[in-house]
């Protein structure tokens, strides 16, 4: 794998870098360098704003193909651009759920309307997406959802009851997909399909949970009888579970490349703190300091590897072993922050949730080894699929 820029990305780079310049300003200035993980909640409205300038100059979904209405761009163009769009501190992405799982699982498995319908809100910044996976007693075992969806052939509607959670930015998604059970008595993967539900409707109540941040990027969501056209099913039903897991193979994308430069931003931050207050001094934090920048050097080598290979959602060995890399990474990174910011870490500016960046950044990097797989499930896949070793057994349902 090689990816060298040549003078037409670098023409590229400087149009990126002048778009953002002209923008991030201005109603957006106060929007830079905000939004991140644990930083979800801040600025919502101006952020969905942010997200339609962001169309209207054609940066949102660059490397979608041209026929979804994307800019098509090369791997090493959608560097630069993520790479620009760190640099100048652009806020965190409210459209991403819809713009890195939903789009690219529409793509995939949606017939030619589903595309028509859906894809253009995605590609404008105007339908923002959750992702209706896990369940109070379904998490890992993902194939456990006990959500159920019955087709109402009189009305033409999908009727959906039962319970999600962990729901990421459901209080402001206008849609969800959905993975319901649609084969009475079915169970594991079997009968289940992948539904795309409008969020607001009469059926759906969504609930907050407080996290350590003391902020609510995700939810509880309750469907009560909710209802979503009959048209509304990527696949057929009973595709749900081939359909789920090549949305969670888009996931480990390219969009990983944006979390990378964000990554790259709170390290500078740690390294200008432990510069000005002395911890550079420090011979161990100066050790970990080293140890987390060449980390991400290999992050973003490993990175690139994966994309040179097709996206089209298949987990291949590379994306087996990222997951765990970066979480891992950034959990430790949460840590040195701490440490660098010393007693000062401790300290907080207001009650009772007046988080810094980096604290809030500590507190998040908690959950990066849980959301999107586990830590443990990671290595379970890679025993099994990359080493060839036992499945682990299953308990009997
Ligand atoms: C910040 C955040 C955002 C999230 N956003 C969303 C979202 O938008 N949509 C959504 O659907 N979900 C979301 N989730 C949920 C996330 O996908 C689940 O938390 C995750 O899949 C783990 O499931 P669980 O919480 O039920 O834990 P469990 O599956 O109950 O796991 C508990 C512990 O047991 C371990 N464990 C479980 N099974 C095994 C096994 N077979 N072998 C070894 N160890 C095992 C796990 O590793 C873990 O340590 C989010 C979670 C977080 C933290």
């Amino acid at each position: 794998m090689r990816i060298s820029f040549s003078a037409e990305d670098e023409a590229f780079r400087a149009e990126v870098a002048a778009w953002l310049a002209d923008n991030l300003c201005g109603e957006f200035e106060a929007l830079r360098f905000r939004g991140g993980p644990g930083d979800e909640h801040s600025f919502p409205e101006e952020r969905k704003a942010w997200e339609r300038k962001l169309a209207e100059g054609g940066w949102t979904c660059v490397g979608w193909a041209p026929e979804h209405g994307g800019r098509g761009l090369s791997i090493s163009q959608q560097v630069i651009f993520h790479e620009e769009y760190a640099r100048a501190g652009g806020p965190g992405r409210m459209g991403h759920i819809g713009e890195g799982l939903a789009g690219p699982t529409i793509a995939a498995f949606g017939n030619d309307e589903q595309k028509r319908r859906f894809l253009p809100g995605i590609v404008s910044g105007r339908e923002l997406w959750c992702q209706g996976y896990s369940e109070p007693g379904a998490g890992s075992d993902l194939a456990a959802v006990k959500t159920r969806a019955v087709l109402d052939e009189t009305s033409g509607k999908w009727r959906i009851s039962g319970q999600k959670v962990w729901t990421s930015l459901a209080h402001e998604s206008d849609w969800c997909f959905v993975i319901a059970r649609t084969e009475p008595g079915s169970v594991g993967h079997q009968g289940l399909s992948f539904l795309l539900v409008p969020m607001r409707q009469a059926g759906i109540t969504v609930r907050p949970i407080e996290q350590m941040t003391g902020t609510s990027e995700f939810n509880e969501v309750f469907f009560d009888d909710a209802e979503t056209d009959a048209a509304n099913i990527l696949g057929a039903p009973g595709d749900g579970w081939k359909i789920a897991m090549a949305l969670l193979g888009f996931e480990r994308g390219v969009s990983t490349l944006g979390q990378q430069m964000q990554f790259h931003n709170e390290l500078d931050e740690i390294i200008r703190i432990a510069r000005s207050n002395g911890a550079a001094n420090d011979p161990l934090l100066r050790q970990r300091i080293a140890q987390a920048w060449g980390g991400l050097r290999i992050l973003r080598y490993h990175a690139l590897r994966m994309l040179s290979g097709a996206q089209d959602g298949s987990l291949r060995r590379e994306a087996m072993v990222y997951k765990l890399a970066w979480s891992s990474w950034h959990a430790e990174l949460g840590k040195l922050a701490m440490d660098v910011l010393g007693p000062q870490a401790e300290i907080l500016d207001e009650a009772p949730y007046g988080l810094n960046r980096l604290q809030a950044m500590f507190l998040f990097t908690r959950s990066d080894t849980i959301y999107g797989g586990t830590n443990e499930i990671q290595r379970n896949i890679i025993a099994e699929r990359a080493l060839g070793m036992p499945r682990e057994p299953r308990p009997r349902a």
